[in-house]
């Protein structure tokens, strides 16, 4: 039932096809369920594909991709885990939880695809995404760097101390 892709395509290409979806109502649960959740019903076609530093799983109606990278320190951790989870209530394209063993999962149904204006955008995010959390990261930094200095510049004079 699990077919693996081992032909050669680019991240980016992959990623595409996981994004190929269509209106498929679960038979299982009788209603448009995402099979890539529940991977019960023999209809959904799981297909895998590897990437540089990732899996996709994909189904008839839905698709995981689930992506590893390093976080450098529990600052990094705790960014990612605020981000995934603002995203997964704003946006719901990423699960609150990664997969076991994967940094972040986007979750991807066709009722999301629906509200995507362009594909090409989606799938640059994704793929760019490890590189665009850096930068995020980055800036965050700097703007706790400026709030305390700021702030120990202003505890410092409260305390009376020139
Ligand atoms: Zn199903």
């Amino acid at each position: 039932m699990i077919s693996t892709n081992k032909e050669f395509k680019s991240d980016k290409e992959k990623i595409k096809e996981a994004l190929k979806l269509e209106n498929f109502i679960c038979p299982t649960r009788n209603f448009n369920y995402p099979c890539v959740v529940c991977k019960e019903c023999r209809e959904m076609d799981l297909k895998q594909y590897f990437l540089e530093n990732g899996l996709i799983e994909k189904t008839k109606n839905s698709s995981l991709i689930s992506m590893v990278f390093e976080l450098k320190d529990p600052f990094d951790d705790m960014l990612l885990k605020r981000l995934s989870n603002s995203l997964a209530e704003v946006a719901k394209i990423v699960q609150k939880v990664p997969e076991p063993g994967f940094t972040i999962t986007f979750f991807i149904s066709d009722a999301l695809l629906e509200r995507v204006e362009n594909k090409q955008d989606l799938v640059n995010f994704i793929a760019n995404f490890k590189h665009t959390f850096l930068t995020e990261t980055i800036a965050a930094k700097s703007a706790m760097n400026k709030w305390e200095r700021s702030t120990v510049k202003r505890l410092v004079w409260d305390m009376g101390i020139r």
